[in-house]
C-alpha cells in the first residue's frame, strides 16, 4: 500500500513586486494536507504552468481575477495523478487538471479537478496547445479577430506559448502570409523552421516598423496582440482598411510604465478597424470541443509544439520570471 503524505510543499507569495518581480518574492513552505473528506481527492500534481498574467495577481488591484495574498500559496493551472479518493466516479490512478498549481500535492473537492485523457496526448500538453494557451490562440483567430483564407495575419511574441500554436492556427484557417515577431535570432530562425511562419521579425533588432512593412508591403489583415506597447502601434499603423486586432495580452507592459508610445486610435477608426480584447475564461464552454480538434492536429502532426522545462517546485518563480522575460520557447513549464 502507498503511503500517503501528510505534509506537502508549496510556493508562496513573500511580497508584492515593486516593478519586475525578482525571487524574493516568492517562498518555499512547508505545509500539513487536511484530511480527506468525504467527495475529496489527493492529487500528486506533476506539471504545473506559469503564466504572464500571474504577474497582475501579484498586485494588490481590482481584476477580473483576485490578487494573490501575502503568505498563502499561488495557484494556477497544473495536472497531477489522483493519489487517494473519497469521490465517487474519481478513481485513484486518473489524471487531473485543475487551478491549484505552485504546490506538489493537493486535497480538492472532486468538482474542482477535471479528469483528462493520457491516452489522447501527453498530461502536460493540456497545459499547453490542449489548455488555455491553445484555446486562447484558437478563439482569438476564430472569433475575436477571424482570420478569412487570403488573409495576411502578424503575430507577437510568436515563439512563445499562445504565439507558436497561433501561427500555425492562422495557417490552418487559409491565411496566406503569417509574420510573427520574436525576441532574438534563435527564436525567429524556429518561427521559420520549426512553426511555419512565412516570414520572422526580430524585435529586438529595432525597427519594427520597418521589419513589418518589408514582411508586409501591403499591410495585415489581422494582429494577434500579445505585447501593446510599440508592437500595437506599429500594428494599427500597418493594418489595412476592415482590419482586425485581438487584444490578448500587454506583456511589454505588465511590469510598470514602459514609455513605449501607443497607438494610433484615430487611424484605427477611420479605417473601420475593430480591436477587440478577449478573456479565454469566456470560451470555456468550447473546451471540450477544442481539445478534440487540436489533440487531432497534434496527433497528424498539424500542430507542432516546444516546451521549456523547469525542473522541481523550488524553480518554478525562476520559471516564472523567465516567461516574463523571454526565457522560454513556446510553454513554459515545471515538473514536479
Ligand atoms: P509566452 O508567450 O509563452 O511568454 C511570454 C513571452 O513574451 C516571452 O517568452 C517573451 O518572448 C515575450 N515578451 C516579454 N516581454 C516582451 C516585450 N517587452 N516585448 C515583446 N515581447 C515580450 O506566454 P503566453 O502564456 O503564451 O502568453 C502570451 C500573451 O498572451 C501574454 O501577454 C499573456 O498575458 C496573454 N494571454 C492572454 C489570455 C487571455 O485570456 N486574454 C490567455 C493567455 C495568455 P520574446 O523572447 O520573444 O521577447
Amino acid at each position: 500500500m502507498t503511503v500517503q503524505p501528510t505534509t506537502t510543499r508549496e510556493i508562496v507569495l513573500a511580497s508584492r513586486p515593486e516593478g519586475a518581480p525578482t525571487g524574493a518574492n516568492f517562498a518555499l513552505v512547508e505545509r500539513e494536507l487536511p484530511e480527506l473528506a468525504e467527495g475529496q481527492v489527493l492529487v500528486r500534481n506533476t506539471w504545473m504552468s506559469v503564466d504572464p498574467y500571474m504577474r497582475g495577481r501579484m498586485d494588490d488591484r481590482p481584476s477580473y481575477i483576485p490578487p494573490f495574498q501575502v503568505g498563502e500559496a499561488l495557484e494556477g493551472s497544473a495536472v497531477g495523478e489522483v493519489i487517494a479518493s473519497r469521490a465517487s466516479g474519481i478513481a485513484v490512478g486518473t489524471s487531473v487538471s485543475h487551478f491549484a498549481g505552485w504546490r506538489e500535492h493537493v486535497v480538492l473537492d472532486a468538482e474542482a479537478v477535471t479528469p483528462i485523457d493520457p491516452e489522447l496526448a501527453a498530461p502536460h500538453h493540456y497545459l499547453g496547445a490542449l489548455g488555455t494557451t491553445g484555446l486562447t490562440a484558437y478563439a482569438a483567430l476564430t472569433d475575436v479577430a477571424p482570420v478569412r483564407p487570403g488573409d495576411t495575419v502578424f503575430i507577437s511574441a510568436a515563439a512563445g506559448a499562445v504565439g507558436s500554436v497561433a501561427g500555425q492556427i492562422a495557417k490552418a484557417l487559409g491565411a496566406s502570409r503569417v509574420i510573427g515577431s520574436a525576441g532574438g535570432p534563435a527564436k525567429t530562425q524556429l518561427l521559420l523552421e520549426e512553426f511555419g511562419f512565412d516570414a520572422a521579425i526580430d524585435y529586438r533588432a529595432g525597427d519594427l516598423a520597418g521589419q513589418l512593412a518589408a514582411a508586409a508591403p501591403d499591410g495585415i489583415d489581422v494582429y494577434l496582440d500579445s505585447v501593446g506597447g510599440e508592437h500595437l502601434r506599429v500594428a494599427v499603423d500597418a493594418i489595412r482598411p476592415s482590419g482586425r486586432i485581438a487584444l490578448v495580452g500587454a506583456i511589454s507592459g505588465y511590469n510598470g510604465a514602459t514609455g513605449e508610445a501607443g497607438p494610433d486610435l484615430y487611424r484605427a477608426a477611420t479605417n473601420e478597424v475593430t480591436l477587440r480584447g478577449m478573456l479565454v475564461n469566456s470560451y470555456f464552454p468550447i473546451f471540450g470541443e477544442y481539445i478534440a480538434k487540436a489533440a487531432a492536429w497534434l496527433a497528424d502532426g498539424t500542430l507542432r509544439t516546444r516546451e521549456t522545462v523547469y525542473e522541481g517546485l523550488d524553480q518554478a518563480p525562476a520559471a516564472f520570471l523567465g516567461v516574463l522575460s523571454g526565457a522560454n520557447t513556446g510553454k513554459m513549464l515545471v515538473r514536479l
